[in-house]
């Protein structure tokens, strides 16, 4: 493949789109419809001037993309990382749109982030980048409007602050304007387990669908983060064999199954799962093509591409970040007849919990762990049976499937709309 070839099938921006279509294309979705849902509908573009420890005034650039408010708020998470691209939250915030369509909560898709490396920045710092960043958003932000939450390298602190200065402006405390916030100041009971815990969900009816068992069935995850672990914890406890975790250091294999609590106590301990007793040293990149039934990825987009996917060896693939196949490695799995288990439904758990968050936020009123589970747990299956049974009914592979639901549910919300002009 050229490099610029290369560059294409690594522009997420490029892949979704190149998805879209394919979706739409069977759909024989209206083309003027088309050209609106494709796009994102608002794009804002941010230089923040902070003050740094050192007493220098240091730029930052960050990005709030809106791109579907038809069926409710933008919803949709805010990452500080230092290689931040406008095409990539262009991206993050159209398949927010379609994980909350295809989960069928009232919810619109959007998506932010400011350039830069939190390890490099005081705590200090980092709140006067996330205040600074809320208040040139205050406008566009607000539980009616644009609700952020939690992605990479951003977490409870941060939205407690998002929170803070968002309800300092408009005079009021106003906790449903993000989630993922603590639970002592509005967050909600399972939300930050709610992304893993819904992985777990889809995996058990693709095993259902296989007539596979749970105590047989190896699986391995990329990440051990947010997702990841809390993906291993759950598919530990239901008695999965998580065979393999690759992290960005080091990766750990064992054939008869991680102990995953004693791993989880390991990485708090150490800062590393390298070095992890009971288990053999694993080249991370290696471990995504090891034998197994399940690959999990839980950490980055582009992931699985051309160079890889022909040398996948599991039989299902359940994609707990969010872009981690690559559009044409997904033609590669399709040929090769591994079941993927697609972003938009696999990791739609936690924008679920969210939208749990949001409701209880302004009930004032808040769920059991229980209750949230169970009610998690139904959404997925429920979305998980929509998906399959529009791959069914329309021949196409479930990711293909997953976004055609979604576009079918968002034009019809846009149609009963109209254009307002
Ligand atoms: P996180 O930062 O908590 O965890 C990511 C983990 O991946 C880290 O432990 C990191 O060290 C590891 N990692 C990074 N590069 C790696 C590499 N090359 N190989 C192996 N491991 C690597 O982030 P998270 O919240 O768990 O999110 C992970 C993915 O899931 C992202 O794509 C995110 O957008 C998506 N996602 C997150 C949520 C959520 O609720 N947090 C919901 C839906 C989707």
């Amino acid at each position: 493949m050229t490099d610029a070839g290369a560059e294409k099938e690594l522009n997420p921006w490029e892949s979704q789109g190149a998805l879209f279509d394919e979706a739409a294309r069977r759909l024989q979705l209206n083309p003027g419809l088309a050209k609106v849902l494709r796009e994102p509908s608002k794009e804002i573009i941010l230089h923040i001037p902070v003050q740094m420890d050192s007493g220098e005034l240091e730029l930052f650039t960050g990005y709030r993309v809106q791109h579907s408010i038809a069926r409710g708020p933008g919803k949709g998470g805010i990452r500080y990382t230092p290689d931040l691209t406008l095409d990539e939250v262009r991206a993050l915030a159209s398949w927010m749109t379609w994980k909350c369509a295809v989960v069928n909560i009232p919810f619109g898709g959007a998506k932010g982030g400011v350039v830069c490396d939190p390890k490099k920045l005081s705590k200090g710092e980092l709140e006067r980048i996330t205040r600074r960043y809320t208040a040139e958003l205050l406008d566009f932000l607000g539980p009616e409007r644009d609700v952020p939450a939690p992605d990479v390298n951003t977490d409870e602190q941060v939205m407690a602050w998002i929170m803070d200065t968002y309800s300092m402006h408009v005079r009021h405390t106003t906790t449903a304007v993000v989630t993922g916030k603590p639970l002592d100041l509005g967050g909600s009971r399972g939300r930050q387990e709610a992304t893993g815990r819904g992985c777990m969900v889809v995996c058990d009816e693709a095993l259902k669908r296989f007539k596979m068992a749970r105590d047989r069935t190896r699986v391995i995850i990329q990440g051990f983060g947010n997702v990841g672990r809390a993906a291993a914890q759950h598919l530990h406890a239901e008695m999965y064999r998580v065979i393999g975790i690759a992290e960005k250091d080091g990766g750990i294999y064992n054939a008869n199954g991680l102990d995953i609590p004693a791993l989880v106590d390991y990485r708090k301990e150490n800062r590393t799962i390298v070095g992890f007793p009971a288990s053999e040293p694993a080249d991370p990149q290696e471990l995504l093509l090891a034998d197994c039934d399940i690959l999990l990825p839980a950490a980055l987009e582009n992931q699985i591409t051309t160079r890889n996917a022909d040398r996948i060896k599991a039989r299902i693939i359940c994609e707990g970040a969010n872009g981690p196949t690559t559009a044409a490695a997904d033609e590669i799995l399709e040929q090769r007849g591994v079941f993927v288990i697609p972003d938009i439904l696999a990791n739609a758990g936690g924008v679920t919990v969210s939208y749990f968050e949001w409701v209880q936020d302004r009930q004032g009123y808040f769920w059991t762990l229980t209750q949230v589970r169970e009610r998690l747990e139904r959404i997925m299956r429920s979305a998980f049976f929509d998906v399959m049974g529009y791959a069914e009914q329309h021949s196409v592979r479930p990711r293909i499937a997953a976004y055609m639901l979604a576009i079918d549910r968002v034009a019809f919300a846009v149609q009963l709309r109209g254009i307002y002009a």
